[in-house]
């Protein structure tokens, strides 16, 4: 990702759900739209370990409408439960019916002697994003349900998943928003 400067940084999201509403959205989010095309949501399943081999798995234009509908709602999911409130009922019905399919199947392959994991060949939309569903299931059912954070900055509506051990975890990036801070508490200081 890319500050309003232009700087790039990268943001530990802490989950699989949560790196899908990373990649744009609607409205004010659409300047980070990173999934124009079925392929785009091929080379991110790909790059997010949810499938191994892009080319290989079947995605199409009402796939790619689908991630963009299943992105909304985890958004909008993420922001409530940030703000302490539970997801809304259409979000979970959402999330359920898209996790009904199948993910995407892992198999081991036997290559040159190695043994590699060949996840999601042949895999089609709806699998891929059942995925990303029951990986936000998994959330919300488990001990980090009450970890969906937002960046402590003020001008910073980033959110991410704590999970480190103490669950103290404060910014999206040290190195965008963490270093920030500590140059404010730092200017704060100097002029006593
Ligand atoms: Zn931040």
């Amino acid at each position: 990702m890319r500050s309003s400067e232009g700087m790039p940084f990268s943001v530990v999201t802490g989950a699989l759900w949560l790196d899908l509403v990373y990649t744009g959205g609607e409205g004010d989010r659409s300047c980070w739209e990173a999934l124009h095309t079925p392929t785009d949501v091929a080379a991110w399943a790909h790059s997010s370990g949810v499938v191994s081999d892009p080319s290989a798995v079947r995605i199409d234009e009402a796939d790619l409408r689908a991630a963009h509908r299943l992105r909304e709602t985890l958004w909008d999911m993420a922001n409530r439960l940030a703000d302490g409130k539970l997801p809304t009922s259409d979000a979970v019905a959402h999330l359920n019916a898209v996790a009904q399919r199948a993910d995407p199947v892992p198999q081991l392959v036997l290559r040159s002697g190695v043994l590699e994991l060949d996840r999601g060949r042949n895999a089609d939309g709806a699998q891929v994003l059942s995925a990303i569903a029951r990986d936000a299931i998994a959330l919300l059912s488990g001990p980090h349900a009450d970890r969906v954070k937002r960046c402590a900055a003020t001008d910073c509506a980033l959110l991410f998943v704590d999970t480190s051990r103490p669950g103290a975890r404060r910014w999206c990036a040290m190195s965008r928003c963490g270093n920030r801070d500590k140059a404010r508490t730092r200017r704060r200081f100097e002029k006593g």
